[in-house]
């Protein structure tokens, strides 16, 4: 399998190139050559697998210039923390199931791709004899998963830009509590934008960047992407009896369009999803382009706080492998449409409207904070059960799109115990936290304090970065 760009004008790279590669060299993103397909039996055999073992036949149709034994082992290591189905899942009534993605180390979905995504750069760094200092920077979840995921990997260190301050309790300790030395967490004295201009200033300087060998690990990375496609196949094995009730439907939270990115990989690899609903916060620039095909990101000073902050984006960097599917996968059709945004800040793709539903099965819908509040009250007086409240965004859009004899399937991106605030407000309930979490929190934290200037930041990855 190797994997070509978006915008048709890059070379074919095969999975292990492509990991560590980011953006492709026409600006465009890694998609499959082919979608590999999967058959009814084929699925059927699937039935009897655990999730490490599932994760080895997915990511196997991807990873074919990995031998299957060490993809093996990576899965087996990659899901060793969790508990042992891995994702349960449990029903909430009214044809709504949850789907539990945040079993991992920082409580939230993006661990199930981030632990992979440890074993395997790691792996591909030893096949080249090569080093990775991962730059990036982060409002607090994904930098968490991140480090989790990268702590105390010998070919591997990561520099993580927070702004100083401005991350909850909850999150500072994840991150700070790391004591590895291979992880270095920066607080720079400014707002997330001026950590990620940071980034970019950096990631920018090529000459900088190859020679302190820096890299990133975003929403983009492959290895993320194919690795959030397993559970997809996971649920519905779950969600669905041999000979019984076939489609299922999932809601996904979303805000990079990376999670329902491999929901719409694994539709077209032929698990059979009747839909997929995208579910938004009040930054509902997905929803208004699924809703009327024009896409218009908007700035930071548009984009706003909600009580579902990881849903808080400005523009969707995973959409793009949805437009190539849509364009008929022609690369210049494609970059015709990114000509057209970076010209006029938007492009149009109405006329092709209609088919995001009755082709790809994809629908949408906004959430607001009342609606956030209302729905884990709900949840609570029906069921007993707290969910967070981007679960919360993705149940309250779900609900108009069940339908009879379709599982809904909705995707619960983090524990409610992160959001504790939010919690409080709907419930007035005080979350216990269960040892571990409480060890970790109350941990002795590890973070160098910096100025939000990149000279400052130069220096100091020059002084700590591998080689
Ligand atoms: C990252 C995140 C999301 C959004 O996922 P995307 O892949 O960016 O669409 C939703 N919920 C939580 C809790 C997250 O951490």
């Amino acid at each position: 399998m190797q994997f070509i760009s978006t915008r048709g004008g890059a070379q074919p790279l095969s999975y292990c190139e492509t990991l560590l590669e980011g953006l492709a060299t026409d600006g465009g993103l890694a998609v499959p050559e082919t979608m590999p397909r999967v058959d009814a039996e084929t699925l059927e055999r699937w039935r009897a697998l655990t999730y490490p073992q599932l994760a080895t036949e997915v990511l196997g149709l991807f990873a074919t210039d990995i031998p299957r034994e060490d993809l093996a082992r990576m899965t087996a290591a990659a899901y060793e923390a969790f508990p042992d189905e891995v994702v349960p899942l449990r029903s909430i009534g009214d044809g709504i199931t949850l789907v539990g993605l945040s079993e991992g180390p920082t409580l939230a979905f993006k661990d199930m791709a981030m632990q992979f995504l440890g074993q395997v750069v790691e792996y591909a760094l030893e096949r080249t004899g090569s080093v990775l200092n991962v730059l990036g920077a982060t409002s607090g979840d994904t930098g968490s998963a991140a480090e989790h995921a990268l702590r105390g990997k010998e070919r591997i260190s990561v520099f993580m830009l927070s702004p100083q301050g401005r991350m909850s309790a909850f999150q500072r300790a994840q991150m700070f509590s790391i004591d590895d030395a291979n992880v270095h967490n920066i607080a720079v004295d400014g707002v997330f934008d001026d950590c990620q201009n940071l980034v970019k200033e950096l990631a920018g300087d090529l000459a900088f960047k190859r020679a302190q060998h820096l890299g990133a690990v975003n929403s983009i990375n492959l290895a993320r992407i194919t690795a959030q496609v397993v559970y997809y196949f996971w649920a519905w094995l779950r969600a669905t009896d041999a000979g019984g009730p076939i489609e299922v439907s999932f809601s996904v939270p979303s805000g990079n369009f990376g999670n329902i990115l491999s929901g719409f990989f694994a539709r077209q690899m032929g698990l059979p999803i009747r839909r997929l609903v995208l579910a938004t916060n009040e930054n509902n620039v997905l929803d208004e382009f699924f809703r009327t095909g024009v896409y218009r990101p908007r700035s930071a000073a548009e984009t706003h706080a909600t009580s579902s902050p990881s849903m808080d984006i400005s523009k969707a960097s995973n959409l793009e492998r949805f437009i190539f599917e849509l364009l008929g996968r022609d690369g210049e059709r494609v970059a015709a449409a990114w000509h057209e945004l970076d010209a006029q800040g938007f492009f149009d793709v109405s006329a092709e409207q209609p088919r995001f539903a009755d082709e790809f099965g994809i629908v949408s819908g906004t959430s607001t904070h009342a609606d956030r509040i209302d729905t884990i009250r709900a949840v609570h007086a029906a069921t007993g059960e707290i969910i967070d409240p981007h679960t919360a965004d993705g149940v309250r859009v779900a609900r108009p799109f069940v339908e009879p004899g379709v599982p809904m399937l909705v995707l619960e991106t983090a524990k409610p115990h992160k959001f504790a605030d939010t919690i409080r407000e709907a419930l007035d309930i005080e979350l216990e936290y269960a040892p571990e979490v409480r060890a970790m929190l109350d941990a002795p934290q590890r973070v160098t304090e910096m100025p939000d200037d990149a000279a400052a930041l130069r220096a100091y990855i020059e002084a700590h970065a591998l080689r």
